[in-house]
């Protein structure tokens, strides 16, 4: 029996040195994915840079389901044309959609595909509850932040492009490559009438671009557990959308003070409750994995050795990321109620109630496996499960490619401007205009050059939402260098 045992003790420290030698080789031979950058000079950067960025928040171009500021939309063009006078008058502006505003920078060389870059003009309304140390649509301009509405989402981006092609038109720069900006009015909700015509105007020209940038992921100061270097996500994919509305329906409501065993919203809690006690599988592929492979050479040990040997470590992984609302969301398809309805009198039985839950799917699955997936979850006929309506559905984005041309420039042009930065592809959690440009693009990648913290992101959306004049001069400079690497 000793013996027994002794023998098995050998073996089993044998199995284990021979496993820490694979983690360590593993780990060891993981090289850097960074590519290396050149040294720039940074371009100054014009304070009225800053108070163009202000005015432009004065103007409320407020998107919301089902209706938009017109007025607004028609001020801010006015404002565009008027600010930017070069752009105004040589670039060449198409009209596609009336609200959205789409421009083209002619090449010199008209064998090389043209680049699009895009961002959005809409904001989303302002919550009354919200409370603003400046006004929101103020503009204001203190302690070395522009604040307002929009300013990080995503009035940054289409200003930032603009006054990048206005210096370099100043210049007399010429690109080789032509480019496309192309400003959707109606991002926020859903961008039916602004991204998605627009995509469909390039398809009916013909149009194919090498790559498309929109907004999407940042760069977070303290990205990653193990990484001491601000981390730049370059988003290659984006999740789905769907709302789906589940409905509990009885033949009978009844009086309330005679209720039977079975009640429409006791049904419906029960289906909840099954779908928040069995979430989606979790998984790690994809974009999240290409994140894992570009991110782990650059942790500190025991990180790297950790996201370096998925082998081994994805499960314990997928239990680690699913314990944070925002790493959970990066492997799997998220499912969240939002809106219930039932009764209209407090003692009345009703014969029906519902509730809507929004997921937000996961590569590699779609609106379709979701229904099926949600149907098997709850298993009760009693439930009605149906598309709700509600914003503007999609499967999830195709997988753009790292090993692109379009990939490079982005890559390269972050770490010139950011040398800082850890560039990693990424897979966006949240929805962009960019999911519909990759039927007319080599790939479309979801970047917005701007550098905050994890504490700053809950101002997207939120109160106090401000950029800061550093961060908006890194952006100017960002999309100027993007420019010319693409254009050369
Ligand atoms: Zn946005």
């Amino acid at each position: 029996m000793k013996k027994m045992l002794r023998r098995f003790l050998r073996l089993f420290s044998l199995g284990l040195i021979v496993l820490i030698g694979i983690v360590a080789i593993k780990t060891i031979t993981n090289s850097s994915r960074q590519i290396p950058a050149a040294s720039i000079e940074q371009v100054a950067i014009p304070e009225a840079a800053y108070s163009r960025l202000g005015a432009s928040v004065t103007i409320p171009s407020v998107s919301k389901e089902g209706w938009i500021d017109t007025m607004a939309f028609q001020q801010l063009d006015t404002f565009l044309h008027q600010n930017y006078p070069l752009a105004d008058s040589l670039l060449e502006e198409l009209q596609v959609v009336p609200y959205s505003k789409v421009f083209k920078w002619p090449g010199k060389n008209s064998n090389l595909l043209p680049v699009l870059l895009s961002g959005h003009l809409d904001v989303v309304p302002v919550d009354t509850q919200q409370q603003w140390v400046h006004p929101p649509f103020s503009g204001t301009i203190a302690d070395d932040f522009i604040w307002g509405r929009g300013t990080m989402d995503d009035k940054v981006t289409v200003l930032g492009i603009l006054e990048a092609v206005e210096q370099l038109l100043r210049e007399g720069y010429q690109p080789n490559r032509s480019l496309y900006f192309a400003f959707g009015h109606d991002e926020e909700i859903g961008g039916k009438s602004g991204a998605q015509q627009i995509a469909e105007y390039f398809k009916e020209q013909g149009l194919f671009f090498e790559y498309a940038m929109d907004e999407g992921y940042l760069i977070i100061e303290e990205g990653m557990s193990g990484l001491s270097r601000p981390l730049a996500l370059v988003g290659i994919a984006e999740k789905g959308y769907v709302s789906l509305r589940l409905t509990a329906q009885l033949e009978e409501g009844g009086h309330s003070s005679m209720p039977s065993g079975t009640t429409a919203i006791g049904l419906l809690s029960k289906a909840v409750v099954k779908l928040e006690k069995n979430p989606f599988p979790a998984q790690i592929n994809g974009a999240t994995k290409s994140l894992f492979e570009y991110a782990s050479p650059e942790m500190s040990f025991p990180y790297n050795a950790l996201f370096s040997n998925l082998w081994l470590t994805s499960g314990l992984l997928k239990n680690i990321l699913s314990g944070d609302g925002a790493t959970s969301a990066l492997i799997r398809t998220t499912t969240a109620p939002t809106m219930l309805e039932a009764g209209i009198k407090d003692n009345v039985l009703p014969t029906d109630a519902s509730v809507v839950v929004n997921f937000r799917v996961l590569p590699g699955e779609t609106i379709e496996s979701v229904i099926d997936q949600v149907r098997k979850i709850i298993n009760d006929d009693r439930i009605l499960v149906e598309e709700s309506g509600f914003g503007n559905p999609g499967n999830p984005s195709p997988i753009s490619p790292t090993d692109s041309l379009g990939f490079n420039l982005i890559q390269r042009s972050i770490g010139e401007v950011f040398p800082d930065a850890v560039i990693c592809p990424a897979l966006a959690i949240v929805m962009t205009d960019g999911r519909f440009y990759s039927g007319v693009s080599k790939g479309v990648y979801r970047f917005l050059p701007m550098m905050i913290s994890r504490a700053e992101l809950g101002r997207i959306h939120g109160a106090n939402e401000r950029v800061s004049k550093e961060n908006y001069a890194q952006a100017i400079r960002f999309y100027r260098r993007l420019i010319e690497n693409s254009t050369r």
